[in-house]
């Protein structure tokens, strides 16, 4: 069934203005309506000052247009007279509004704090921000997502950018998200990690003055309506952030209850202040911010291998420290990072083995450390010891808990695998050494350890974390393995 503009007008109408006179439409009131696919988004004009106090209208609105048979979804806000007309100069800061009651707005019209809830199913919020647009975010958004799972985590990416929502194309994803049985929109899968795009929510044809207003309102609904647990809690979901740090940035972290932050920069930024702000705004709203990635921030030539630091050397490093904040990844420039992200065919899984998907694994298990450490839970080093026969791995963390880990073990369950959903079945296979050797060990920062075996395998990152999971674990994981090397008729030796 098509619904019409005038038919949400008509069923509109039925919502009395703000002061319970005529109704907001003949008020005219209601604006922006947009329709797709069923998905119906309005906007409410309301004075500024008011805004907190009329959000049951914008409910009311939003529940009488929800009814109507064919709509699936409906996305209202509530906006400023972009004219000025009832509150001179408020523009469109009526969603940033809560972000100002710090400053100038005099306590009787400050709004209401606004509700940060929680997120259910997801166990980390984290923003992937950046001073200005182009500085390679959203390539290191997604890189950093599949980065994480790639270290054994459940990720998904939320792409927040109302300028250029990019995940889709980055995730080569077409088509539109379908609902579950009940009534949440499903993610979109692309090589494991569910994604959610602005993209999806509004409108190309929606003029971005629009979307600034209309966009927190969204962000709510992908963070709550979306089904992001499908297919099991995520451990964290990134979201890819607006470029900038304008009011529509400032209140889309206040109003998300995020667990922490990374500010992207080229090194040329990072010199000058954009990055600076970015930090600022996330210090003002009280979130952490975990630290800095440096993109693009040297040239290995592909023809001679020489390393040309385009933009001076050891920048990024020295401007972390400055700023206090751990340096979580420099990425280089290159060729194929350009061209796997926009044929959708991000380098971090379509080219495990490449030195890119190694400095993006590095990212996500520092970021993970950074991320463990700003919520009160990092894990100390453990002490880690190869066996004299090469075999096994003594693992003792700083609790006296100890394990220690047959290199088969290791080597078959190795972190991407086990998330990237290889069964135990495929597991014999996938493992195709048996009894095989640990060769040497490469701590990485004082997080995670790069475990190579001698079937020169070592794309996997193990984090401590990691490690005590599969410690803790070790029985159950080792007699399922044996289970089914034996039903498959396979043996270890
Ligand atoms: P932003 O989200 O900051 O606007 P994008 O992630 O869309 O930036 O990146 C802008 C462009 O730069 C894209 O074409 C992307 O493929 C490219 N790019 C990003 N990072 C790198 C890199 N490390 N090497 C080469 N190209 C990159």
């Amino acid at each position: 069934m098509t619904i019409t503009s005038e038919q949400v007008l008509a069923e509109l109408k039925r919502i009395k203005g703000p002061d319970l006179e005529g109704n907001i439409v003949d008020l005219g009131l209601v604006s922006g309506v947009s329709i797709r696919d069923g998905k119906v988004a309005f906007a409410i004009t309301v004075p500024a000052a008011r805004a907190a106090d009329l959000d049951g209208l914008r409910e009311a609105a939003q529940t009488v247009v929800e009814k109507m048979p064919g709509v699936v979804s409906v996305a209202a806000v509530l906006t400023a007279d972009a004219a000025g007309r009832s509150t001179p100069g408020a523009g469109a800061r009526v969603a940033a509004s809560g972000a100002h009651t710090h400053s100038h707005a005099p306590a009787s019209r400050a709004p209401a704090k606004p509700k940060v809830a929680r997120m259910t199913g997801v166990k980390h919020l984290l923003a992937v921000a950046s001073g200005k647009g182009g500085v390679g975010k959203s390539t290191t958004a997604v890189n950093l997502a599949l980065g994480l799972q790639a270290i054994g985590l459940r990720a998904g990416i939320l792409d927040a950018d109302i300028y250029g929502p990019s995940q889709p194309r980055l995730l080569g994803l077409t088509g539109r998200p379908e609902m579950t049985p009940e009534g949440k929109l499903a993610p979109m899968m692309a090589y494991g990690i569910a994604c959610m795009s602005m993209g999806f929510m509004i409108d190309e044809e929606t003029p971005i003055v629009w979307r600034g207003p209309m966009v927190v309102q969204a962000l709510q609904q992908m963070l709550h309506d979306v089904a992001w647990a499908q297919h099991g809690d995520l451990d964290v979901l990134v979201i890819d952030m607006p470029p900038g740090t304008g009011d529509v940035q400032l209140t889309m972290a206040q109003q998300t209850p995020l667990s922490g932050a990374v500010i992207v920069s080229t090194p040329q930024d990072l010199a000058l202040i954009d990055a600076r702000k970015g930090l600022n705004m996330f210090r003002k709203v009280e979130v952490p911010v975990l630290g800095i990635v440096e993109n693009m921030s040297y040239f290995v030539c592909p023809k001679c291998g020489e390393q040309a630091d385009i933009f001076g050397h050891g920048g990024a490093a020295r401007e972390a420290e400055r700023l206090k904040l751990p340096l979580l990844g420099s990425i280089p420039l290159d060729m194929e990072v350009r061209i796997r992200s926009d044929t959708g065919q991000p380098i971090t899984v379509t080219l495990p083995d490449s030195v890119h998907a190694g400095l993006y694994r590095d990212l996500a298990a520092k970021t993970w450390a950074e991320l463990q450490a700003a919520a009160g839970h990092a894990v100390p080093p453990p002490q880690l010891t190869i066996a004299p026969a090469n075999d096994a791995l003594a693992v003792t963390f700083d609790d006296g808990a100890s394990y220690t880990l047959p290199a088969e073990m290791l080597r078959v369950m190795s972190p991407s695998a086990e998330v990237q959903g290889h069964s135990a079945d495929q597991r014999v296979t996938v493992g195709g050494k048996r009894k095989v050797k640990i060769v040497s060990l490469d701590p990485i920062g004082n997080y995670a350890v790069k475990i190579t075996f001698d079937d020169r395998h070592n794309t996997g990152l193990f984090t401590w974390d990691y490690l005590r999971q599969l410690g803790r674990e070790q029985s159950q994981r080792w007699a399922g393995y044996l289970s089914e090397l034996q039903k498959k008729g396979l043996s270890r030796d």
